[in-house]
């Protein structure tokens, strides 16, 4: 039981690491596996005592060993994320078997890659988004085919639903969360809508914020909106299911 957590999270921290290396690779069009990892400031190869998730990045103090550029706080806090994201899902899916865990780790894999590329580039790159499709798609009949069915008209819901805001206001959202909406479908299943609700509320916060703070200015200011999609989807993984029975129970029963 230890062991299998101890496990689970080193998996995680390894693939948090992965995430960053796939997050700032494909949109430079450079291939994931393509080797060692360089520093962006030097060109210096990253040594593997260097590349333990965490740890080498505390040690160093968030500097490159050797011309002391700064590494972005980003890289870290994504594999200490995926560490304790991968923890909590073997301990809330356990139950439900290796393939239900898998899927919900998998679901918090993309969306560390998705966070990183649209936070910095502003872009949800199609060759994440496809395979992570295939994924959930193969996830999900492995844990359950009964749970295909409603996890394709999730995410077509989802899909459709972010589709029409997108058609609405074209320039607060793209077909990249269009996109994205329709894989968490395929990941969450039901539990989709609370996680673009989460969403939807979460960027709407931001957006109040930013005006608040900034004033008019604040409008021309482009916000990427996977991030919040995320931060909606992360917290539907682990409740979603629990907000949707309590909806249910509290306005379609008795
Ligand atoms: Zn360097």
């Amino acid at each position: 039981m230890i062991v299998a957590a101890v496990l689970i999270t080193l998996l995680g921290l390894l693939l948090g690491s992965f995430a960053g290396v796939i997050a700032y690779r494909v949109p430079r069009d450079e291939s994931p596996f393509g080797g060692r990892s360089h520093c962006e400031s030097c060109g210096a190869v990253v040594a593997a005592r260097d590349n333990v998730p965490v740890l080498s990045w505390l040690v160093l103090r968030g500097r490159c060993r050797d011309c002391r550029a700064r590494i972005p706080a980003l890289y870290p806090l994504t594999e200490a994320a995926l560490g304790l994201g991968f923890l909590a899902s073997w301990l809330t899916y356990e139950d439900d078997g290796a393939a239900a865990v898998a899927l919900a780790c998998t679901f918090l894999f993309v969306l560390a890659i998705i966070t990183l590329t649209d936070l910095e580039h502003r872009i949800i790159p199609n060759v994440v988004l496809g395979p992570a499709a295939i994924a959930a798609i193969a996830l999900v009949a492995l844990w359950d085919t009964g749970e295909l069915g409603p996890h394709l008209l999730a995410a077509a819901i989802a899909g459709g639903a972010l589709l029409i805001v997108s058609l609405a206001y074209p320039r607060g959202m793209g077909m990249g969360d269009v996109k994205l909406a329709f894989v968490m479908g395929l990941f969450l299943g039901r539990a989709v809508a609370p996680a673009l609700l989460i969403g939807f509320a979460a960027g709407a916060l931001y957006g109040v914020a930013l005006i608040a703070r900034h004033g008019s200015e604040a409008r021309k200011r482009a916000v990427p909106f996977g991030p919040f999609l995320a931060f909606g989807g992360v917290l539907a993984l682990f409740a979603g299911d629990a907000m949707v029975d309590w909806y249910v129970d509290s306005f379609f029963s008795g």
